[in-house]
């Protein structure tokens, strides 16, 4: 729908790949070739508007784009308070955003030649995304993913072998998300010539952070365009959960850089702000690396990577995307974070008031912005993103109730 790229913020990253003080390419030498061949290949499509185009061509036929920005009339009303608008990313094909970025990164691993593409997946839905992607350019897929997650998660992992791609398990330390993201490199590093790693979120290695922000950076163009046209003027903030962060940059990044406008970004307070029970990085967490980047992470006294805990599992991870350190640092958006029981009651309300499942994901923003609504007036104006819908996590919220009970 709007021109793509340039971003207001693509001056960020720098040439090494880092925000301020944040990012970088922390990996041994086997993976600097791959990550530079990368680079380079995104480098030159970057400046190539028919790239542009065939993917904004993509995102309208194949995901249903440009996804609706909608008042939330009975939520808003409800909380008394804020006009409170959604925007849709669970109406995206395959029900998140991921897809955009899985999309964008297709194209990539096309142009470079690849012809095989592997993936790692925490809860599945990247493993879904990239699935999708790659059954629909014909290309292999292999997609690694933790024991523990993959008896979590069976019906997407149905999904993706019925999408013709091959789920492996890992069976290494805590058989989760982090454990496959280390499986899925020493795969890349052994198949380099005809494999592209297909990274779910805006973090990792320079020049993931960078390259995902800028595929998801379609969810604030639109969004910017679309309150223009039903409200004539910007919000006062934008609410979005941070799990890597892809989803929450992908729409801060459409109005970084117009000051007044506050970002928030909304973790996992999990059972609480405690070690191992919560996943809420800038909360409990701290600089240092981890899986390629300089980032906030969730470590023990001697940087060992701490066990996290989310109702929700695209939420539940040790480190935070770059960007966002960097956003933090210079305060330029502001993270907070909602407990699990905050979640669940907002996925409840939001079903209620307005006829949409959120994802769990989403709900945390919801939460937030539940809560912050009536104190900011009916003058505010307030964009939640709604970054999944919550078919997937039905079974999670009704083994949750019954704990509860
Ligand atoms: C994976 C996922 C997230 C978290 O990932 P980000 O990279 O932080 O966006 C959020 N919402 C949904 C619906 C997801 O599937």
């Amino acid at each position: 729908m709007t021109n793509n790229p340039p971003l207001k913020n693509e001056s960020l990253p720098d040439a090494h790949g880092y925000f301020g003080d944040f990012g970088g390419r922390f990996v041994p030498d086997t993976l600097m070739a791959p990550l530079l061949e990368l680079e380079k290949a995104y480098d030159e499509l970057y400046g190539r508007p028919e790239f542009w185009r065939e993917y904004e061509s993509l995102l309208k036929h194949f995901i249903g784009r440009e996804t609706p920005l909608q008042h939330a009339a009975r939520l808003s009303a409800h909380l008394g308070g804020a006009k409170i608008y959604l925007k849709r990313e669970d109406l995206a094909h395959t029900g998140a955003h991921k897809i955009n970025n899985a999309i964008g990164q297709i194209l990539l691993a096309r142009h470079m030649g690849k012809t095989r593409i592997i993936a790692e997946t925490g809860a599945g839905q990247h493993g879904v995304a990239t699935a999708t992607a790659a059954a629909a350019f014909g290309m292999r897929c292999v997609v690694y993913m933790g024991a523990e997650d993959m008896a979590r998660q069976a019906p997407n992992v149905y999904r993706m072998r019925l999408l013709g791609a091959e789920v492996v398990a890992v069976n290494n330390g805590s058989r989760t998300l982090k454990d496959a993201v280390s499986e899925a490199m020493r795969d890349w590093v052994g198949n380099i010539a005809d494999t592209h790693y297909l990274l779910g979120s805006a973090l990792g290695p320079h020049p993931y952070p960078r390259m995902v922000r800028d595929f998801q950076a379609i969810i604030g163009r639109e969004a910017r365009a679309q309150v223009m046209e039903a409200e004539g003027r910007l919000p006062d903030s934008i609410v979005a959960c941070v799990g890597g962060g892809s989803n929450a940059i992908g729409i801060f990044s459409g109005f970084v850089d117009d000051e007044n406008i506050k970002l928030i970004g909304v973790e996992a307070g999990g059972r609480q702000i405690a070690p191992g029970e919560h996943a809420a990085r800038f909360a409990g967490g701290s600089p240092g690396i981890f899986q390629g980047m300089k980032t906030f992470i969730l470590q023990d006294e001697n940087g060992q990577a701490e066990p996290t805990h989310s109702v929700s599992a695209g939420l539940d991870y040790t480190g935070v995307g770059p960007e966002h350190a960097y956003l933090h640092a210079l305060r330029r958006a502001e993270y907070t974070h909602v407990n699990d029981d905050e979640a669940v009651a907002a996925f409840h309300l939001l079903s209620r008031m307005e006829g949409i499942i959120p994802a769990l994901e989403s709900s945390h923003a919801v939460a937030h912005a539940c809560k912050i609504a009536k104190g900011l007036g009916e003058k505010h104006l307030m964009i939640v993103n709604l970054s999944g819908r919550g078919d997937k996590d039905i079974g999670i919220i009704q083994k949750y109730e019954e704990e509860k009970a």
